[in-house]
């Protein structure tokens, strides 16, 4: 196993150094893009609009290889399933999509965000499984609308003994031949897509208990739908 090729110790060091690490370097990055960002908006020539226009996708490049190691290390943190306020998970994922989003707009999109958030129903899970799931679902979404406008929409209800997770966009939509490797294959339609995210996601909403939909229509767009069971304090302990 990895952790043992590190040790125990130094590993759970580096656990703790990477949080601090983690936001300092967000943050520096988060100037940097800030400042290129301001600099497209001024009149400059093409071949330096090209470098600023590389230089915010650079900056997003390696804030994507930061969430991936920061994930990984909390993943370590979390292997055990707990109770989760579901609201709150998804409004951390929300918050490491705004970078991209922002980044987006800047760029000339619009990409606007809408949420409904109508439960504080908790759920038994795996909090790092659940925020890697709904963060590649709604990192699909906003990829969907990537080269036009749109709407990602975000709803969150109890109905019955279950709470549902809706996330919708107006994107390219999946045809219905796609549709059926969705979940069954590497399936992908990216230059760089790896295919493993949604396969995965419904691995892990499954493992917690969960169920997963999706409806598509080409042009359109795509929703999700996510539902678990309520955890009910009472019944369980
Ligand atoms: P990846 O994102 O690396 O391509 P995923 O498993 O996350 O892998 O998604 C597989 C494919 O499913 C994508 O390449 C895309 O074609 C399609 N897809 C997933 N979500 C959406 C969506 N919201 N809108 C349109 N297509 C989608
Ligand atoms: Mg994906």
């Amino acid at each position: 196993e990895d952790k043992e090729l590190f040790g125990m110790e130094s590993f759970k060091i580096m656990v703790d150094l990477s949080e601090g690490v983690f936001h300092d370097l967000k943050n520096i990055l988060a100037t940097i893009s800030g400042l290129a960002q301001l600099s497209l908006i001024k009149d400059v020539d093409d071949d330096v609009k090209t470098n600023l226009i590389n230089i915010v996708k650079a900056t997003l490049s390696f804030k994507d290889a930061l969430d991936r190691y920061y994930n990984f290390t909390q993943g370590y943190n979390e292997e055990e399933k707990k109770p989760y306020d579901i609201q709150s998970i998804i409004l951390k994922t929300v918050d490491m999509v705004r970078f991209k989003l922002d980044i987006l707009n800047s760029l000339g999109n619009e990409i606007q965000l809408n949420f409904l958030l109508n439960s504080y129903s908790r759920i038994l899970c795996n909090e790092y499984e659940l925020r890697q799931s709904l963060l590649n679902i709604i990192m699909n979404a906003i990829e969907s609308m990537e080269d036009k406008s749109g709407t990602l929409s975000l709803k969150l209800y109890d109905l019955g003994n279950k709470v549902y997770i809706e996330i919708k966009d107006t994107g390219v939509g999946i045809s219905p031949e796609n549709m059926e490797r969705l979940f069954k294959v590497e399936f992908t339609t990216k230059a760089k897509g790896t295919g493993l995210g949604l396969k995965i996601a419904k691995r892990s909403i499954e493992k917690n208990g969960g169920d997963i939909e999706v409806c598509s229509k080409l042009g359109e767009g795509t929703r999700f739908l996510i539902s678990f069971p309520i955890y009910h304090e009472n019944l369980m302990d």
